[in-house]
């Protein structure tokens, strides 16, 4: 049998890496468009406008009226690890943004071609840069209102087999869509756009609460639902919910946000079909905002960032299903039309 060498262990190129560790972060149109979305966020965007074509395949572009970039923060930002929002481990610790590992960018920029427009309170011009596959092509200048532009065209044209595995337009468009949502509902602070292929798809102006912004996005949900507003063992849990007669087929309806961000969570699930006790194959509509203290909250275990731990997830489960009893037990469900929203 061949004896294996040691030699024959290579460090891969450079721009490999970076190529490999990008689809880690990025996996499909939805998550660019997720990066980019959180990005303005993070900048402070009071409005935000997301412009997608062939479901995204074609093009994500994502523009605010954020903060913007100086041109030396613009070149800074799309490099790997390079983020604006931490600075050591202990603010690793309290994570109150969207980003922070500073990798969305430099990923972004590596399978894709990009380009940046932004500009700054400060500057008179607005910073250009055109990269395509990591490489810088164009630093110029150009015009723009404070905030930032950042689309992103032909994503994998680099990595033909991810390329290929990318869904039908449709199916990247619904993705998209879903992904859109997800922070429309949670930040009625902010007004949205979104548009698919040169139309205007949804259009949703800020709202009083998030309530409201709910009721405009889950129509089915106007049929009966239940606010609240709660605290209990150090955690805030803010909820729009279904009433138990107001059902949906599938689990699409279940939004989990925790500390801003939204999140799979499988055992926060349970507790929800624990409490309705609905038929098989009814599920309820359910907008939940859960608040803990950041120390309690593990955001750093998934590139994605979909996924977040808490620490003490007893006391999460526990709270949830009583908050969500005692307003479930409530006679007085609203039951609304449009018109009185
Ligand atoms: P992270 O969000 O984790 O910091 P990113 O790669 O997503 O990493 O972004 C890198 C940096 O680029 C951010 O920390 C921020 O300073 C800057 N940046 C990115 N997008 C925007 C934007 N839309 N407006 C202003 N600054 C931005
Ligand atoms: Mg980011």
């Amino acid at each position: 049998m061949e004896r294996c060498s040691v030699l024959r262990i290579k460090r891969l190129p450079e721009s490999l890496i970076r190529k490999i560790a990008a689809g880690e972060v990025i996996h499909n149109p939805s998550f660019v468009l997720k990066e980019l979305v959180e990005n303005s966020l993070d900048a402070q965007a009071t409005r935000i406008v997301v412009e997608i074509e062939n479901g995204g395949k074609n093009m994500v572009r994502v523009s605010d009226n954020g903060i913007g970039m100086t041109r030396e923060e613009a070149l800074l930002a799309i490099e790997p690890y390079t983020t604006s929002k931490i600075e050591n481990e202990e603010d690793l610790q309290r994570i109150r943004t969207y980003g922070f590992r500073g990798e969305a960018l430099a990923s972004i920029v590596q399978v894709s071609r990009t380009r940046i427009v932004t500009k700054t309170e400060k500057d008179a011009l607005a910073t250009q840069l055109v990269i395509a596959g990591g490489k810088v092509e164009e630093i110029s200048e150009t015009h723009r209102d404070i905030g930032t532009t950042v689309e992103v065209r032909d994503l994998f044209f680099n990595l033909p087999v991810r390329r290929k595995s990318l869904k039908s337009s449709a199916i990247e468009l619904r993705m998209c869509r879903e992904m859109f949502e997800r922070f429309v509902l949670a930040r009625n602070d902010v007004d949205f756009v979104f548009a698919s292929d040169g139309k205007i798809v949804h259009s949703f102006p800020k709202t009083q609460n998030i309530f409201e912004r709910a009721l405009l996005i889950l129509e089915d949900l106007r049929k009966g639902y239940i606010t609240f507003e709660e605290e209990l063992s150090g955690l805030r849990i803010n909820g729009i919910v279904s009433s138990r007669e107001v059902t949906r087929s599938s689990r699409t309806g279940e939004y989990f946000y925790v500390n801003g961000r939204f999140v799979v969570s499988d055992e926060l699930h349970e507790v929800l079909m624990k409490v309705y006790d609905l038929p098989k194959r009814s599920y309820p509509i359910v907008i939940l905002f859960i608040e803990v203290n950041p120390e309690e909250l593990d955001v750093n275990i998934h590139p994605s960032k979909i996924v977040v731990k808490f620490l003490n997830e007893e006391k999460v489960k526990k709270s949830l299903e009583e908050v969500l009893k005692k307003n479930l037990a409530r006679k007085w469900y609203r039951s609304v039309t449009y018109e009185e929203i």
